[in-house]
């Protein structure tokens, strides 16, 4: 069987340390293991505009901006073939056949469609794109036959549905020969990576919610961000005990701090274990371990800045490279949608007699 990986991202602001940690750094792994046929990523415009579709420079101008985020984060195009989502326009027949095989109530017991529309204020006025784009979404994993996905938690759900219309195109059309690839969802293992808090403590961090360090943040902006996140509010006094529940500080460090950052930036400690003891007994400063955080952070993202400086220098040949491989994943779809179509009997040239 074909080792296929796709995933993507929506254009709707830059990357933020949660896609890092829920994605892009398992992203940056896979290719290094070069354990694949082909690697797709998938920059999903048109499902960005299921919820945008007003705020069409906001997508537009964001498109490049998560390409020039990929390569910073160490995404070597060379490798991955990264592409436009509208530039498929396969995608959008195959979403149209999927459609048929999936029924609104299901849809609506989505659990993360369900969140994110009361998160955007969507309960009168949900755009019919919008609750559709796990189908859309089904549509981009099995048109290139994707054996892997790596993505955040808040994705689980889509790929159930994926599995669910791969089941049920089958069990309807009957293809003769196997039509689509069996996707299996890569998330992180550590619970903390799968969904990374916003700054807020409150939701997800996520480009939506204004609430993200973003990986092209500068120092100064890590920093303030940092300070004024959200801690223990009954933690005043340096002494009071402290609460490491819906404590983002500590939550950051659960995710990004290792023993080497310790030895480097707080040899007072050991580990994080010996930093939370101390926290939570009393004694320990939010500032402290804040400073702490935002060196660890800052050592994450400083080669991601030179990186992003230098792809500033290219953004014609990033455009240029996004269209031709869109040109190559749009044959690669034409492939998989001529299969579904003959499976449907839409193949009515074969009606023709010679
Ligand atoms: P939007 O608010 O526009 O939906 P987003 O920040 O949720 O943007 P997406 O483009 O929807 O980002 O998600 C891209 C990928 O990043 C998905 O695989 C998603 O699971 C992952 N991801 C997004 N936010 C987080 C997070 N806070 N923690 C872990 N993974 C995340
Ligand atoms: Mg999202």
């Amino acid at each position: 069987m074909k080792n296929i990986i796709l995933t993507g991202d929506r254009p709707t602001g830059n990357l933020h340390l949660g896609h890092y940690v829920g994605s892009l750094k398992k992203r940056v792994e896979l290719q290094e293991e070069g354990n694949f046929d082909r690697f797709y990523i998938m920059v999903a415009d048109t499902q960005a505009l299921t919820d945008n579709a007003n705020n069409i420079d906001k997508v537009k101008n964001n498109l490049i901006q998560v390409v020039i985020d990929y390569i910073s984060a160490g995404i070597d195009p060379n490798k991955v073939t990264i592409f436009i989502q509208s530039r498929v326009p396969e995608l959008a027949e195959m979403t149209t056949y999927f459609m048929n095989l999936v029924t609104l109530s299901r849809l609506q017991r989505n659990p993360t469609i369900k969140e994110e529309i009361k998160h955007r204020g969507f309960e009168n006025s949900l755009p019919i794109g919008f609750i559709n784009y796990p189908v859309s979404q089904a549509a981009d994993i099995l048109a290139f036959g994707a054996t892997i996905v790596p993505v955040g938690e808040d994705q689980l759900p889509m790929i159930e549905q994926t599995n669910e219309i791969l089941n049920s195109f089958n069990y309807t059309y009957k293809p003769k020969e196997e039509i689509f690839a069996k996707p299996k969802a890569i998330i992180p293992q550590d619970k903390i990576c799968g969904r990374l808090p916003g700054l807020d403590g409150k939701v997800k961090m996520s480009k939506s919610a204004g609430n993200a360090i973003y990986l092209c943040d500068d120092e100064a902006t890590v920093k303030q961000k940092i300070m004024s996140a959200y801690t223990d509010p009954d933690h005043i006094r340096v002494n009071d005990p402290g609460k490491l529940e819906g404590n983002i500080v500590f939550a950051y460090l659960d995710a990004f701090a290792n023993d080497a950052h310790f030895e480097k930036y707080l040899p007072e400690y050991k580990n994080l274990d010996e930093l939370k003891a101390h926290y939570t007994r009393g004694g320990l400063g939010d500032v402290k371990v804040k400073l702490f955080l935002n060196n660890v952070i800052n050592e994450l993202l400083t080669p991601i800045r030179k990186r992003r400086e230098e792809c500033l220098k290219h953004i014609n040949e990033l455009y240029e490279m996004l269209f031709e491989n869109s040109l190559i994943a749009s044959a690669h779809a034409r492939e998989t949608l001529n299969k579904m179509k003959d499976a449907m009997g839409l193949n009515y040239e074969k009606l023709l007699n010679n």
